[in-house]
């Protein structure tokens, strides 16, 4: 899913202000992916292991930052470029992120996500863990946002 509304609402705050800032600097940013439901994350997962393809992902749900709507995915809103390296792109996004406090995948230690970013309080370490631990489910956490809005 890809409405931004349905992120965790500091991340959501985070994406419109890194969105304002794209503007600004000339980079023309789409949010491809914001939330993941279940059957989603499940469908990612099977590809390359139960279903043809390459694998793209090492998360089986609830163990992605996706499916706690603390992270979001991005690429160039240009048909045909969007994931066009070459210009550096995804680096002046990442840096604009970074700014604003945000985690970029593209600072993961062994596979790098360029298109992602997350929420380092929430992602501790880039793990989910501490969010299983305080929350359970991805669900449960969901229904505590109501109290930071
Ligand atoms: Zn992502």
């Amino acid at each position: 899913m890809r409405g931004i509304e349905r992120l965790h609402p500091e991340v959501q705050a985070m994406a419109q202000e890194l969105q304002g800032l794209c503007r600004e600097n000339g980079l023309p940013l789409l949010i491809t992916e914001t939330w993941r439901t279940k059957e989603e994350q499940d469908a990612l997962y099977a590809k390359g292991r139960t279903v043809p393809g390459k694998i793209v992902t090492n998360c089986a749900y609830p163990y992605s930052a996706h499916c706690w709507g603390v992270a979001f995915d991005f690429c160039r809103n240009v048909r045909g470029k969007e994931y066009e390296t070459a210009d550096g792109f995804f680096q002046k996004v990442g840096h604009l992120g970074k700014e604003i406090g945000l985690f970029w995948g593209g600072d993961f230690k062994s596979f790098k996500d360029m298109p992602h970013f997350e929420h380092p309080l929430y992602m501790i370490n880039n793990s989910v863990k501490t969010l299983v631990i305080k929350w359970g489910t991805p669900e449960a956490f969901k229904k505590s946002w109501a109290a930071v809005k």
